[in-house]
């Protein structure tokens, strides 16, 4: 499970090449549309959720590329019984390709949570979750950990839950401003 994804992205930010465990990545969380004969050539935007999220990520891509050092960035890839805190690291290859790399910090087990899949058909409402650490806005309480909010929304029947958009929370716009300005 701990085996790294990396991919790797062209002077003008198209997705070059995969390798590691992308496509069992791709296989595991059920989306064909990742396979790598689907992906390669495409703008890594497309990929990445909200105009925030893209913003940002650009403007760290210019970043490695201008000062030729890698950053890292923290990011949750969770499964249905294990919080999984991971790491992604972009460094800049010659041409001013750059690679990204994640790879798994630590990992919690814990009582498995019903997965809500982003797609599937809902009922009235939409809740945001933020792409990079996964958590969900309240918006009375503001951002929760995912699986507190996953769990009340997966225990309403298919028809009442909300549906999912991807957005970027503050700590994670910050936590990228901070690795494109290091
Ligand atoms: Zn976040």
């Amino acid at each position: 499970m701990s085996a790294s994804v990396v991919y790797c992205v062209d002077s003008r930010n198209a997705i070059e090449s995969v390798a590691g465990a992308w496509s069992r990545f791709a296989e595991e969380n059920g989306a064909p549309e990742l396979r790598p004969e689907a992906v390669l050539g495409r703008p890594l935007t497309e990929f990445l959720a909200g105009g925030a999220l893209q913003r940002l990520w650009c403007l760290l891509l210019d970043r490695v590329r201008e000062h030729g050092r890698a950053r890292t960035l923290p990011f949750r890839c969770d499964s249905p019984d294990a919080r999984r805190f991971m790491e992604l690291e972009l460094r800049l290859l010659d041409r001013g390709r750059v690679e990204h790399r994640s790879r798994l910090l630590r990992s919690e087990s814990r009582d498995p949570v019903a997965r809500v899949h982003p797609g599937a058909r809902r009922g009235e409402g939409r809740v945001v979750v933020c792409s990079m650490c996964k958590r969900i806005e309240d918006p009375v309480e503001g951002w929760q950990e995912a699986e507190r909010a996953l769990a009340l929304v997966g225990e309403l029947p298919p028809a009442r839950q909300p549906s999912l958009d991807h957005g970027l929370c503050d700590g994670c716009a910050a936590s990228l401003e901070r690795a494109a300005e290091a």
